[in-house]
């Protein structure tokens, strides 16, 4: 294929013009181009970088209605979620800006020379320097905030490692046009070309002729488990092998203490249904699995969801592809043994999926591994435990997710606190009263967490910690203060920037 046209999914079409399809030849150029640019890119001081970072962002609020288009024509998501991915797309650059301008990634640490200690002490000075070039793959979901111009990238770019992006095939024009955007910051800023590049083409080729070149240091992706596996199995190929930090699957358990299911069951059970349909339920953190203990407002819980649920209209998917990927994860769920089907919302179509809640107890969960994979979209099972003892152990046979979420009154505070344990080595956020759709993005966010919610649960890939994926630490030895970097010499000590100087922290 050569040529291929983005998809409207809302009828499953093809509109707009034909997009060249990337070549392999194209994959190894635009990595050497980055390459290129490596050193000049991370050389600029970091005021300029930010400035970079906000002149994206601009950039992108400047291309105005026609990027809403393309996105609400290919999503399918409605006009205020555009909006809304927009703002935070926008403000997640602009927290970058700030965080390169404060320093703080930098994690300064200098031991000065002791020279009359015996042995004597060199003196030592480390910094962070970015990676160098990496590889972005954006997610269909969040078209915007986690696509070309997204988390992974805007991490990239403030750590000063140049980005080559694979675009979502589902997305090839808002992608095009947010790549305009950014190479138009490139250009003004006055940096090479080669910082930041978007590749096109629906096939895995691409992608896997990326993560195999040999200038590609990194990798960020958001998809499937079947994708980040595969990326990563490239990437660890390598001659020389690069991380792939890649963000898959997860069913966010929602675990509803029995005090708070005792005093608020229908209430929650109709809120649980508002976070399960959000987006037609294509988020990473959609709550598939709801853990509950038998007893009182339990039934009132599942009679509202299923209320909710079989009220619930079909949505439009993000693509066929997901749509029919939804159905039949759907039907895989329907069809295993000792799951029972509570309520399903109006059926779906090849371009919409319907709500679908399923219960079963927690030893059936437990003895079939299938209840516990990822179906994309509006459908989740409840598990109904005897006991407090059976939801610890239920906990405990999950997988690593990205959240999980705690319904508790003051009354639960006990039992909360005996399956916090557990929930801290399996997950990467837990909240508590509220629902897991929704991710701030801010410096204290962890969207990531054990396999296969991640590939590597050390870090996030929202949040301004993102940044450290991007960084490896350099150490210097008795170096001449001219050839250090500014920021580590003397006299940039005032700058404000926090070091750690003798092992004391110093923030002048
Ligand atoms: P995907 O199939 O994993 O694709 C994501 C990106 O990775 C695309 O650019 C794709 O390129 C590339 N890719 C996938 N497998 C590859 C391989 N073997 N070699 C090289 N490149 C590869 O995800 P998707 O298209 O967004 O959605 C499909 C399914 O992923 C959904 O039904 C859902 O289950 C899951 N998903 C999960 C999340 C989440 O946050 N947990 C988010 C989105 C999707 P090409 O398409 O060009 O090959």
């Amino acid at each position: 294929m050569t040529e291929f046209r983005s998809i409207a999914a809302a009828t499953g079409e093809p509109h707009g013009d034909a997009f060249a399809v990337n070549t392999p030849a194209d994959v190894a150029e635009a990595c050497a181009k980055a390459a290129a640019a490596f050193d000049t890119y991370r050389a600029i001081d970091l005021e300029s970088r930010a400035k970079f970072l906000e002149r994206i962002a601009d950039e992108i609020m400047a291309l105005g209605e026609p990027l809403l288009e393309a996105y609400l024509t290919e999503s399918g998501l409605p006009r205020a979620r555009s909006e809304g991915e927009r703002g935070r797309t926008c403000g997640q650059l602009r927290m970058f800006a700030d965080v390169v301008r404060k320093g703080q990634f930098l994690q300064m640490r200098i031991d000065p020379a002791l020279p009359d200690r015996a042995p004597p002490r060199p003196d030592l000075r480390l910094r962070m320097i970015p990676v160098g070039p990496v590889a972005v793959f954006g997610a269909s979901n969040f078209p915007l905030a986690f696509s070309t111009a997204g988390g992974d990238t805007a991490s990239a770019l403030a750590a000063g490692c140049p980005v080559v992006v694979k675009g979502h095939p589902a997305h090839p024009i808002t992608g095009s046009l947010i790549a305009q955007a950014i190479s138009k910051a490139v250009a003004d800023s006055g940096l090479p070309e080669g910082v930041f590049q978007h590749l096109v083409g629906p096939s895995n080729d691409l992608g896997a002729a990326l993560v195999q070149d040999p200038n590609i240091m990194a990798v960020g992706f958001t998809g499937s488990r079947a994708g980040g596996l595969a990326l990563t199995r490239l990437a660890q190929a390598r001659e020389v092998p690069i991380p792939v930090y890649a963000e898959m699957s997860a069913i966010n358990p929602v675990v509803i203490l029995p005090e708070a299911l005792k005093a608020r069951g229908a209430a929650l059970g109709e809120a649980f249904v508002g976070s399960l349909c959000m987006g037609a339920g294509q988020f990473c953190t959609n709550p598939g699995l709801v853990v509950t203990v038998e007893g009182d407002g339990l039934d009132d819980f599942v009679q509202a969801a299923a209320t909710g649920v079989s009220g619930a209209k079909p949505q439009t998917m993000l693509t066929t592809g997901i749509a029919d990927a939804y159905a039949k994860g759907v039907e895989k769920l329907a069809g295993a043994p000792g799951i029972e089907e509570v309520a399903r919302g109006e059926a779906g179509s090849a371009t919409t999926g319907g709500a679908v809640l399923f219960q079963t107890t927690a030893e059936k969960f437990l003895a079939d591994k299938a209840l516990g994979e990822e179906v994309f979209g509006s459908s989740s099972v409840i598990v109904r435990c005897k006991d407090e003892a059976e939801l610890k152990t239920l906990l405990e046979g999950l997988e690593g997710q990205l959240t999980a979420t705690i319904h508790m009154d003051d009354a639960d505070e006990g039992a909360a606190a005996k399956i916090l344990p557990t929930l801290e080595r399996k997950v990467g956020r837990i909240l508590v009263n509220g629902w897991p759709t929704g991710v701030e993005v801010c410096h204290a966010m962890v969207h990531g967490g054990p396999f296969p919610s991640t590939t590597d649960a050390r870090t996030t890939s929202v949040g301004s910690l993102a940044i450290d994926r991007y960084l490896r630490p350099v150490s210097y030895q008795n170096m001449p203060q001219s050839l250090l970097a500014p920021e580590l010499r003397d006299a940039a000590f005032s700058d404000g920037a926090p070091r750690l100087v003798d092992g004391k922290l110093t923030l002048n």
